[in-house]
C-alpha cells in the first residue's frame, strides 16, 4: 500500500499574519508544535509575552 504523505502534511505557515514577514524554519517548526497561530518571532513575543523580561532595558 502506498502512503501519500503530501497529503498528511500540516499547512506550514509561510508569512508572519501581523507583518507579513517570510517564516523561517525554526519559527514554522515553532508554531506548528505549538498550534499557535502564523506569527514572526517578533510578533510571537508581543502575543505571548515572556515572564523574566518585563521591560526592555534601555541603552
Ligand atoms: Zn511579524
Amino acid at each position: 500500500m502506498a502512503l501519500e504523505n503530501d497529503t498528511l502534511e500540516p499547512a506550514v505557515p509561510q508569512r508572519c499574519q501581523v507583518c507579513g514577514a517570510a517564516l523561517i524554519p525554526s519559527e514554522q517548526r515553532a508554531i506548528l508544535d505549538s498550534e499557535s497561530p502564523p506569527l514572526c518571532s517578533i510578533h510571537a513575543a508581543e502575543v505571548m509575552p515572556v515572564d523574566g523580561e518585563a521591560e526592555a532595558e534601555e541603552l
